[in-house]
């Protein structure tokens, strides 16, 4: 059969618009194509390939596991997902996991959960969810309407109802929005999809007071924040603000598919058995991968590793912009960084994509004015200085295009 990127056209539901070129194979930070053209990987899967392509112990780890045990349903429980389980309850506020497959489950099940939590606990009046503008929860129907953008739920007929939206780092917005009838406020410590928008400190600080005066429960989605991508375990450690659930996908699965979320004793108490549920959530591959991943990147020097190479990047897009003037500004944290376009290339984050992929770099955008690098949190340092010399042409194709 032959298989091009024109087949894409014929056979796939048109949601997508794929690059031309199609990838065969990656190791570490290096992609090949179709046609053996090699690629340096600054897109990550999107936040997803935390140890970069096919790195040894996760292969490892996939192919033990995949010769024992796949799947079996949550009829009976399996020890990778136990071990995991305890693993991100020993290392975070969490006491308590529910295992789901994606980012948008995991974020399903806290929400049902808060307003379950709320229900029992308070009554019926208090449902009202508040999450902020240009925010990013996932496409499920219930977290693509909590998410921030309209253009994303609008179109699908009646939303979930009692969901409010108000500016990210507006404390006097958020105050005025805020009641005793708010079942609970969903943010993401760190926007991604939503720009690479980084939450004022007094902000989130104050966010928490208002959710305890009002007892609403402060879910952080770290679906692309968690697992190592800011530098630390999990973004909420460097703020010092401690949410009531948090929910981590992406990295945490190192490119397998797994989600999780995360809550004390006393909040997971509201989900009984049949409330609610997954057929593959916790499936024993799933997990033991994961299990491998969180171990590698839960540790001090890999973290470190974060800090230093997001340093290297800003100076060498620093180095980058004294010459070619593009950026507004290079904001976000560890392996999660947008460089925002100045007025003169507004809405222009497509292009300067295009064009890496061109110059053979691999990397995202965020909004149509932020371009966004999510590699792996081990990019060896030269495939940062190869990549970002990549980078550079693509930036002065775009410039000379204008
Ligand atoms: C990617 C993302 C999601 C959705 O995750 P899926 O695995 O695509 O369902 C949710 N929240 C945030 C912050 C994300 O970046």
């Amino acid at each position: 059969m032959n298989v091009t990127r024109s087949l894409f056209d014929e056979v796939m539901v048109p949601n997508y618009n794929p690059a031309s070129m199609v990838p065969v194979r990656g190791v570490g930070s290096r992609v090949w194509d179709q046609d053996g053209n090699e690629f340096i990987d600054f897109a990550g899967g999107i936040a997803v390939n935390a140890l970069g392509h096919c790195h040894p112990e996760l292969v490892k780890a996939l192919t033990e596991q995949g010769n024992k045990l796949w799947h079996l349903s949550n009829v009976f429980t399996n020890e990778p997902a136990l071990r995991l389980a305890k693993k991100l309850t020993d290392h975070t506020f969490a006491e308590r996991v529910y295992f789901a497959n994606s980012g948008a489950e995991a974020n399903e099940a806290a929400l049902k959960l808060a307003r379950r939590y709320a229900l029992e606990k308070f009554g019926e009046h208090k449902q009202q969810i508040i999450a902020f503008n240009q925010g990013f929860h996932g496409r499920t129907f219930f977290t693509v309407t909590v998410g921030g953008q309209a253009a994303y739920s609008d179109g699908f007929g009646p939303k979930p109802g009692a969901v409010e939206h108000c500016a990210y780092n507006d404390l006097a917005a958020f105050e005025a929005l805020i009641s005793d009838n708010t079942c609970a406020v969903m943010m993401e410590p760190l926007q991604g999809e939503g720009g690479i928008i980084s939450p004022d400190p007094a902000f989130v600080k104050g966010v928490r007071e208002l959710c305890d005066k009002h007892n609403a429960l402060l879910i952080f989605d770290e679906v692309q924040s968690g697992v190592g991508r800011t530098g630390h375990l999990y973004a909420y450690m460097g703020l010092d603000v401690t949410p009531d659930i948090l929910t981590t996908a992406k990295s945490l699965g190192g490119g397998f598919p797994v989600g999780a979320m995360l809550t004390t004793t006393d909040i997971a108490a509201h989900f009984k058995p049949g409330t609610h549920g997954s057929t593959y959530g916790g499936n024993p591959l799933a997990c033991a991968v994961a299990e491998r991943t969180f171990d590698i990147i839960n540790d001090p020097a890999v973290l470190e590793g974060v800090k230093r190479k997001e340093q290297l990047f800003r100076d060498t897009l620093a180095t980058i912009n004294d010459k070619h003037k593009v950026f507004s500004e290079i904001r976000g944290k560890g392996m999660l960084l947008g460089c925002a376009l100045t007025e003169d290339f507004a809405g222009q984050s497509r292009a300067f994509l295009d064009a890496s992929t061109q110059q053979q770099l691999m990397c995202l955008v965020a909004g149509a004015n932020v371009v966004r690098f999510a590699p792996s949190l081990i990019i060896p340092d030269e495939d940062i200085a190869e990549g970002l010399v990549r980078f550079e042409k693509a930036v002065a194709s775009v410039v000379a295009a204008k």
